[in-house]
């Protein structure tokens, strides 16, 4: 027997392998193998059982078989599939990007039988080979027990022994230390809970404890702190005067109980309703079919999806939900864990490797059903997937910027179709292509057009930066009088404000006034972020760090000066302004720290009154307290070479806006640019979504963009620049003299916006037409097979930077 085997390397292919004799019942599709490759030895996975040879072709055989079920589903290897296919990605990079490396081998485990083994009845004659042949050989490796007996259907009768408990299966090592358990006061005021406790002072004494704390505590913490023991804790839980929860270790606490859970439920609004009833209607059915929940921030959209993931839940289906980072939506995870327990499974960024594996295991064995995390998680092995929804679907973090170049809500709809279950992408601002997709009914839009409560969507307020006085250094940073009255008035008024300056560091540019000196990096040409904490200068392309100079390094005067403004710089300027006023910072170098959720916590609690930070800011919190919200300079993206400039502009005000006015009382939303009559701009400002897309359309359909055209990127690297002009003029000949280049538009090649990165010159091509197979089969048939440099093919690119 062959099996094709998908391993990770560069290849257009599948490698094919012979299977040994007594491996064959092992070796099916979706297990791992160990193989050769000329003199390497990989480990793949086997994605096409009984195939042929290529014709006089000697094929190897596999070495190993590491598995003894399929690491990969039958689902997820289609849908492997179809993402090479679709972004013209070898399968093997698809099938390394869907397992996470290092995955324990599971055929290592070792089985034995269990002492009851022979006093329970006897089984099958499958089963009563396997206990045979364990008695006399004791402990064995999981995939020797199967290649001994060469059982055809091994892992399914292994299963049944193992449950019925008559063979016993190592598990993997399990890491204490990653799940907590966590306790919190019940609801009720504080001479109500004391009563409760009875004449035990220990347990008192914890209820002061908590309530002094205010927020959640791990048991431990707890005992330490009283010096009890955790029995006492368990009893106040059991008097309900406590509520335990558990947790993933590495989260910080979040608060249990103002999320949404089953203790406290909520009622919908009538459109929240309707929207839930279309996808449980739908769920009945049990039909692929992906919806549009879009809804004004603040409507309530999460109850709405979180709906249907209980109907999947209850049912004992499995469902998905992408977020675009987890960090930041720690409320989320809340939520799930308070409905799902430890059914939800959490892949969260700051997890260990090990953890990882952990809660892929236990996503595999069934244990969880609901998985929450990044556009990774689109590739869950769960099992009778029935729900998946891609939150903030417009968040450009779901394109993967390295290969397979894939976007996960793309695939999140792909897979669907493969399971025929239900995709659902949530948003404020949906994308161009989704609302496209709305509107010609290829999804079914529900929409939501109310705030939750009394809340009303924010005032704007336009700061027209070019009839303010001009900054009187350069660089400073634009608090501008209007600005800094309502930043005042909000705080006089116990208020929070969130600011947006969306460049991180002190400022974008040093430069010497004696010399014109920028600090370029070498690599990139481009000037270094000046980081003054730090005291260092960080490229922001390629991530190279130099210590900051107190002086010219190239002229030695003592002439540099900070031009621009990023966070850090804001954070600055705002402390001399409004000094004492307690700040929080939130970038990417907050979270680097790991620091982003404390941040957020504090600034939750209201233990810091204003948060600074980039885009970071924008995204899905709900704080209740935040009455006004302010980008310091909203032109930042319009005027970049990119065709989403203008959208991004508009999702980031109209995500800040959502950001102000949740809680009972009206926000603001202050936009200060150069640019006031902008239509993104405008739109922002009034509300005014359907002006907005208007507007967008037009000029997408104008000059041939999505979503009225597919569009694939080439990008050729090399450090060499004219070998990389030669190599992409080479590849844009061969693709326009090909017949199936009619009608599709070839735009360059032409130096990249960015015309030298990380030390390699680029050049692009850009194919447009309104077929995205068109272009597909375009370049399956033209591409040169062999060019110097490094090509990118990006299918429906992101950046075109
Ligand atoms: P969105 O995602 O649409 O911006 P959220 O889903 O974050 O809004 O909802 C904001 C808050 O309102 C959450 O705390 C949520 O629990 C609460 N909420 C949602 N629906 C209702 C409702 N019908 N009644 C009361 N509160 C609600
Ligand atoms: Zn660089």
């Amino acid at each position: 027997m062959n099996v094709d085997v998908a391993v990770p390397l560069p290849l257009p292919g599948l490698l094919t392998y012979s299977v040994p004799e007594g491996l064959e019942a092992l070796a099916g599709n979706g297990v791992r193998v160990r193989v050769r490759v000329g003199k390497r030895r990989l480990i793949g996975v086997v994605v096409a059982e009984d195939v042929r040879a290529p014709e006089g072709v000697k094929t190897r055989p596999i070495d190993a078989v590491l598995d003894v079920d399929p690491i990969l589903t039958r689902d997820l290897l289609a849908l492997a599939r179809q993402t090479a296919d679709y972004y013209l990605a070898p399968i093997g990079e698809v099938v390394r990007s869907m397992v996470p490396s290092d995955l324990p081998h599971w055929g290592d485990q070792k089985v034995w039988l269990s002492e009851s083994a022979l006093m329970l009845p006897p089984g099958s004659s499958e089963e009563t080979a396997i206990i045979e042949h364990l008695t006399s050989r004791g402990r064995v490796k999981m995939t020797d027990l199967v290649r001994d007996l060469c059982l055809p259907d091994a892992p399914a009768v292994i299963a049944s022994l193992r449950e019925s408990g008559r063979i016993q299966v190592r598990q993997g090592r399990r890491d204490g230390g990653r799940f907590q358990t966590a306790v919190e006061l019940a609801k009720g005021d504080r001479s109500d809970l004391l009563e409760r406790c009875g004449r035990s002072k220990q347990g008192r004494e914890v209820v002061e404890f908590l309530a002094e704390l205010s927020r959640p505590a791990t048991v431990s913490e707890v005992c330490e702190s009283i010096g009890c023991g955790p029995s006492v804790v368990r009893r106040l839980a059991s008097l309900g005067v406590l509520l335990r929860f558990t947790q993933i270790a590495k989260l910080p606490l979040a608060r249990h109980r103002l999320s949404s859970g089953p203790s406290e439920p909520i009622s919908l609004r009538l459109d929240q309703a309707a929207a839930a009833d279309a996808l449980l209607e739908a769920l009945m059915i049990d039909e692929y079919k992906t919806f549009l929940l879009a809804g004004i921030t603040g409507s309530g959209k999460t109850e709405v999806y979180l709906r249907a993931v209980d109907r999947v839940f209850e049912q004992g289906g499995s469902a998905i939900i992408l977020v675009p980072e987890i960090a930041l939506v720690p409320a989320l995870a809340g939520a799930t864990r308070s409905r799902y327990g430890s059914a939800t499974a959490l892949l969260h960024s700051a997890l260990s490797k090990s953890e990882r594996h952990q809660e892929w295991e236990r996503i595999r064995s069934g244990e969880a059903r609901v998985v929450v995390g990044p556009r990774s998680a689109v590739f869950a092995p769960v099992e009778n997937l029935k729900l998946i929804i891609v939150d903030e679907e417009q968040d450009p973090s779901y394109k993967q910027d390295h290969v397979p170049r894939y976007h996960g809500r793309d695939l999140a709809i792909l897979r669907a179709h493969c399971c025929g279950s239900i995709a659902v992408l949530v948003s404020a601002t949906p994308s161009l292509e989704t609302r496209h997709n709305g509107k010609i009914g290829k999804f079914e839009a529900l929409s939501l057009t109310r705030r939750v409560g009394k809340a009303e969507l924010p005032e704007g307020v336009l700061v027209d930066l070019r009839s303010e006085a001009p900054p009187s250094r350069p660089g400073e940073v634009h608090f501008t009088d209007p600005l800094k009255e309502l930043i005042a008035s909000t705080l006089d008024a116990g208020d929070q404000a969130i600011l947006l300056r969306n460049r991180r560091g002190y400022s974008p540019v040093l430069l010497c006034r004696a010399c014109g000196h920028d600090f370029r990096c070498d690599d990139c040409g481009l000037p270094r972020t000046y980081h003054l904490k730090d005291k260092r200068l960080c490229c922001h392309y390629c991530g190279a760090v130099e210590s900051a100079p107190g002086v010219c390094t190239e002229c030695n005067e003592d002439a540099l000066e900070a031009i621009g403004a990023g966070t850090e710089r804001v954070e600055e300027r705002f402390q001399e302004l409004f000094p004492g006023v307690p700040v929080g910072v939130l970038d990417r170098d907050t979270s680097r720290r790991g620091l982003a959720t404390a941040v957020l916590e504090t600034f939750g609690r209201g233990d810091s009154r204003v948060l600074i930070g980039t885009q970071m800011v924008s995204k899905g919190h709900h704080f209740p307290g935040v009455a006004l919200t302010a980008v310091l300079l909203a032109d930042t993206y319009l005027g970049f070479p990119d065709f989403r400039a203008v959208e991004k502009t508009y999702n980031l005000l109209t995500q800040l806006a959502g950001r102000a006015g949740r809680g009972d009382r009206p926000g603001k939303v202050v936009i200060q640019t150069y640019h006031p009559e902008h239509y993104a701009i405008q739109a922002a400002l009034a509300h005014d979504d359907s002006r907005f897309v208007a507007e967008e359309m037009r000029f997408r359909r104008m000059f041939h963009y999505p979503p009225f055209t597919r569009m694939v990127q080439l990008l050729l690297r090399d450090s060499d620049r004219s070998r990389a002009a030669k190599s992409m003029g080479m590849i844009s000949r061969a693709l326009e003299s090909h017949p199936l280049a009619k009608g599709v538009r070839i735009s360059g090649p032409a130096p990249a916006p960015f015309e030298r990165l990380r030390g390699r010159w680029r050049f692009q091509l850009l194919l447009r037409h309104p077929s995205g197979n068109r272009l597909r089969s375009l370049l399956t048939s033209a591409l040169p097979k062999s060019i110097s440099g490094d090509l990118v093919v990006d299918v429906d690119p992101y950046e075109l930077l």
